[in-house]
């Protein structure tokens, strides 16, 4: 069911604490977590404790979440300090737009140039 944690889904793992990471907030609603894979000095993904697919799913289902998530992701920006110079929240949608673990997620991406558009 829409909202339920999933049992093959990492990031429902990782709210549940079953698989590690390296957690720099957490609310009621949220987890923030080091992406395993930085592409920027800030790479921040900012997740929901519910599942759902992706980010526009996640808003039709539970608005307030999502603008619990991208709260959270501008507190992330102002905790390391890239709030000042400029950062993007980013929220691959599909395959084809790059998204690899669906449960929706928002990168927070900082602390270098980030290009226009991206790639
Ligand atoms: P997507 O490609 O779906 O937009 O983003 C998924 C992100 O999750 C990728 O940037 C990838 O590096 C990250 N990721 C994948 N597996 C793990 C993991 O086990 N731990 C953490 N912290 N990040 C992960």
């Amino acid at each position: 069911m829409a909202g339920e944690p999933q049992a093959d889904c990492l990031f429902c793992k990782i709210v549940a604490g079953e698989v590690p990471a390296t957690i720099v907030r957490e609310t009621d609603t949220t987890v923030a977590f080091r992406d395993i894979n930085p592409q920027a000095p800030t790479h921040v993904l900012v997740i929901p404790k519910v599942h759902h697919p992706d980010a526009a799913s996640l808003a039709t289902a539970e608005p307030q979440i999502a603008a619990d998530v991208l709260c959270e992701a501008r507190k992330v920006a102002e905790e390391d300090k890239v709030d000042g110079t400029g950062f993007r929240i980013v929220f691959n949608t599909g395959t084809g737009a790059g998204q690899t673990v669906f449960h929706a997620h928002a990168h927070v991406l900082g602390g270098r140039g980030l290009n226009w558009p991206p790639g």
